[in-house]
């Protein structure tokens, strides 16, 4: 039975790198009918806040990501979030003390600092040792831990021995001799650092396969060997490739919009988002590049995660995000233009208005952002000054009168309202239809002229000819 979680930290929003991790964990849950975990790694307590958890649950679901066991929903396995486990990882830590694969540690924040700095002026790597610690361990400095109510951090004593990681992705990865010191499982606050509680939760959460970013392949090593000390077997482990910006730099900030929160709020599709990140390490056998997350559940693979990094192009997504939105249903992309067109101030007669107007404009579409700016002449009257000759002017008050008399205009009846203008006057039909754009729109392109004028309806059509020729 495939058990995988995805463990973020609530300190800040969802980016695009932890969200093609939940995404694949995701993908190979569901492709072989396993569980998908969701643990709150929130032991920083510094940077951790209850509020991005809620951010991240929130992306997640819009992504639709759905998790079997979290700490919303709970599971046979919870608590979910860390910050509630903390007697767990006291209570395992403890046995490796018992075990004397730990120790304690009576040595006060500055003083490791101290012996960090000793080792670094003999040109040592800061590796320290139970031996180093020792002489911290005075009966005085027992004694006072224990008048001041203070705990002892617990560290681990990292065996010296090479380490070899067999990686889902990397493929072999070989951790040489002494590449790694002691380093602490408990801290004298009682808080577990990320490797221990990383470890103690897979293991009792029962995880049989992490799937994470590679920047955490240096913490493996340290993982395994605490697997060993537990003597138990630890989960196939594979690490993804990051992910850099377009100059190839790895992505952040400077690259524009990376979190799934400023991605949805600037008009993405979600479906449009999901397939894009599937996309970011990882390709179906068939090379297929629009994919629904049925068909990228179907087709998923950890042996076609690629080991290289994968380039992020804000260009393809917004590529991608045009696609999916000429393909959605026109109503549901409706209801998600309303927010945009109320953030302007603007009214519309109704969503079958709204609809149409959209239907005008979408084939340019990129965002549901954009629209506003595509469609902006429909919700408000432009500031006209027509530029046009005395004949055209003449041309746009016949058809402005004839508009005006009018009582029933289909789409046929307005183009042979135009046509008959032009020929009657002898116009330059490009110059003419230009000037209506023009007079109609303030732009000098956009959507079909006769969708326009249909839309606008006639009398506005006839108040913003008569306003442009002034
Ligand atoms: N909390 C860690 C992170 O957000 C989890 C790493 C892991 O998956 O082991 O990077």
């Amino acid at each position: 039975m495939v058990r995988v979680r995805f463990a973020p930290s609530p300190t800040g929003f969802l980016h695009v790198g932890g969200a093609r991790t939940a995404l694949f964990n995701h993908l190979f849950a569901r492709h072989f009918n396993g569980t998908f975990v969701l643990r709150i790694e929130d032991t920083d307590i510094a940077r951790s806040e209850r509020i991005f958890e809620e951010k991240l649950m929130d992306s997640l679901r819009w992504l639709k990501i759905q998790w079997d066991e979290g700490p919303d929903i709970g599971g046979p396995f919870g608590p979910y979030r860390q910050s509630e486990r903390l007697h767990i990882y006291r209570e395992y830590a403890e046995k490796l003390v018992k075990e004397n694969k730990a120790y304690r540690v009576y040595a006060y924040p500055e003083e490791i600092e101290q012996l960090r700095k000793e080792l670094l002026s003999k040109n040592l790597p800061p590796h320290y040792t139970r031996e180093m610690f020792d002489r911290f361990a005075t009966r005085e400095r027992i004694r006072e831990y224990e008048e001041k109510g203070l705990e002892p951090a617990i560290y681990f004593s990292m065996p010296r021995k090479t380490i070899v990681h067999n990686d889902l992705i990397k493929g072999q990865v070989v951790f040489t001799e002494g590449s790694v010191g002691d380093f602490a499982l408990l801290r004298s606050n009682g808080m577990p650092t990320y490797n221990f509680a990383c470890v103690v939760d897979d293991m009792l959460m029962k995880i049989t396969h992490v799937i994470r970013g590679d920047d955490h392949l240096p913490n493996t090593v340290k993982q395994l060997a605490i697997y060993e000390a537990f003597g138990v077997e630890p989960p196939q482990i594979g690490h993804v490739s990051m992910i850099l910006g377009p100059d190839g730099k790895k992505l952040s900030k400077r690259h524009g919009a990376t979190s799934v929160e400023e991605f949805r709020a600037r008009g993405y599709l979600p479906e449009a988002v999901v397939n894009y990140l599937a996309l970011l390490g990882w390709s179906p056998p068939d090379a297929q590049e629009i994919m629904s997350m049925e068909e990228m559940i179907e087709k998923f693979s950890i042996d076609r995660v690629s080991k290289n990094p994968a380039i992020f192009d804000p260009g393809k997504l917004r590529w991608m995000n045009g696609y999916y939105i000429r393909k959605a249903d026109a109503r549901r992309i409706v209801e998600l233009l309303i927010p945009y067109i109320e953030l302007r101030g603007w009214s519309c007669t109704s969503k079958e208005w709204l609809e149409n107007v959209f239907l005008c404009v979408r084939d340019r579409m990129h965002t549901l952002e954009e629209f506003t700016d595509l469609a902006d002449f429909f919700f408000v009257r432009p500031e006209v000054t027509l530029q046009a000759d005395e004949a055209i002017r003449g041309g746009l008050l016949e058809c402005a009168t004839r508009l005006e008399q009018a009582v029933e205009l289909t789409k046929e009846g307005l183009v042979n309202v135009f046509r008959e203008v032009i020929k009657g006057l002898k116009l330059n039909a490009k110059e003419f239809y230009m000037s209506l754009r023009k007079a109609l729109t303030g732009k000098s392109e956009g959507p079909e002229l006769i969708d326009i004028v249909t839309l606008l309806g006639p009398t506005e059509t006839v108040a913003r000819i008569k306003k442009a020729l002034g």
